[in-house]
């Protein structure tokens, strides 16, 4: 049964007058006990699907049409009291940068025990206590340690604390974005181990949202491909690293370079994402595509079924079924 079900989903900032629409129909589910990655360049449109699901868009954006259902009830249009019984209890979210966002002048352990405490009101401080201790030990950081200041962390080991935070609530959901960007591969590689473990001990499920297809690989069942501010492909690990269908995917397996290592030389996607102000005419990646044909820049194309459970919306395989806006 999907945990989270993210349908026909639009989001708008206003700025300077304007709209700039950063999801733009935006559709996909993720299964209870999941891992489910989310990928595109920068400014595809992912952090502003992550706040979305989290009731943590800023004051200038809003969903203005759509539905995100979470364990079977909508979530658009709650207000900020509801959200606050579900973001951080039944959703938990570790960003790129909660390991700066820990405040430097307490010490950790009391960092992990106060949203305990805020999350449930009948427990007490030491108890709080012993569960976040409880956490850091579940995440890596060891019992001597727990009590120590932010600054006497290495990055790894801050990331660590922040995914003991999104878990102090006892999230049935964990959305982590660009958890492991900042870090270098050998801790990259560890905490991505600590996710895996977590998964498993915890029976999590994870939206893990990166630019970097590579990272996916190891921790995801499936993956959604998003293109200026649209998804553009879908399907399992294997389907998406196997026989990538979307153009757009296979640049960004040929930019990742263990992936391109054998299959040619790792190179960048040529070009620049769009703007979001006035994106592209038809097929949003037209203006990069190199398989570009005469009707992708005057229609957008619909979606097609491929067998397994992968789907792509590309003019090269015609359309069946679903559309795409
Ligand atoms: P990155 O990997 O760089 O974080 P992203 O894929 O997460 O990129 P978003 O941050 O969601 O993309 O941004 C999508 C679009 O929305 C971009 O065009 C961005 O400039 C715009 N945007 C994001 N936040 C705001 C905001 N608060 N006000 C106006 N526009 C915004
Ligand atoms: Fe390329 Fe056309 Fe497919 Fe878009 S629809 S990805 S431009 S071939």
């Amino acid at each position: 049964m999907a945990l989270l079900s993210i349908s026909d989903l639009t989001v708008d900032y206003r700025r300077a007058g304007r709209t700039i629409r950063a999801a733009d129909g935006v559709s996909f589910d993720i299964e209870s006990g999941s891992v489910v990655g989310l990928v595109g360049e920068s400014g595809s449109g992912k952090s502003t699907l992550a706040l979305a699901m989290m009731g943590l868009l800023p004051a200038n954006g809003a969903v203005t049409g759509g539905s995100i259902r979470f364990d079977g009830a909508e979530m658009t249009g709650l207000d900020e009291a509801q959200w606050r019984s579900v973001r951080g209890r039944r959703m938990g979210m570790v960003f790129q940068g909660a390991m700066n966002s820990l405040n430097p002048v307490r010490r950790v352990l009391d960092q992990v025990a106060e949203p305990i405490r805020t999350h449930d009101s009948s427990i007490d401080k030491a108890k709080a206590s012993d569960q976040a201790r409880g956490l850091l030990s579940l995440v890596g950081i060891p019992a001597d340690r727990h009590k120590a200041y932010p600054y006497e962390y290495s990055g790894g080991m801050r990331q660590r604390a922040g995914i003991a935070m999104a878990l102090s609530g006892g999230p049935a959901l964990l959305i982590a974005d660009e958890p492991v960007t900042a870090l270098d591969v050998i801790v990259q590689a560890r905490i991505l181990r600590l996710l895996e473990d977590l998964r498993e001990a915890l029976d999590l499920t994870i939206l893990f949202i990166t630019h970097d297809l590579g990272v996916v690989a190891r921790l995801c069942d499936r993956v959604v491909v998003l293109y200026a501010a649209r998804a553009v492909e879908e399907g399992t690990v294997e389907e998406i690293y196997g026989h990538p269908k979307h153009p757009y995917t296979r640049a960004l397996l040929q930019s990742v370079p263990n992936f391109a290592r054998g299959r040619g030389e790792s190179r960048g996607i040529p070009g620049t994402p769009p703007s979001l102000v006035s994106p592209p005419s038809g097929c949003r990646f037209h203006p990069r595509c190199p398989d570009a044909m005469e009707i992708c820049a005057t229609r957008s194309p619909g979606w097609t079924r491929f067998s397994g459970e992968q789907v792509a919306t590309c003019h090269l395989y015609g359309e069946e079924g679903l559309s795409n806006g």
